[in-house]
């Protein structure tokens, strides 16, 4: 699985709270992937920040 942010990220910080091994709110105040590459333990979580983020920002594929 591959995560990415797109333009539409309003840094509100629900993926980073609840995919903190795939997002980090960067110095822009915007969320990005850590590592393209999602860790398997870490695809539920970061599936539940794609389903839980305001802007679906969150592309994973
Ligand atoms: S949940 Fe969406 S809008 Fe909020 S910081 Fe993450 S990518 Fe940005």
């Amino acid at each position: 699985m591959k995560a990415t942010v797109n333009e539409d990220c309003i840094g509100c910080g629900l993926c980073e709270s609840t995919a903190p091994e795939v997002f980090a709110i960067g110095d822009d105040g915007l969320a990005h992937a850590i590592e393209e590459e999602v860790p398997e333990a870490a695809e539920d979580a970061a599936q539940e920040a794609c389903d839980g983020c305001p802007v679906t920002a969150i592309e994973l594929d």
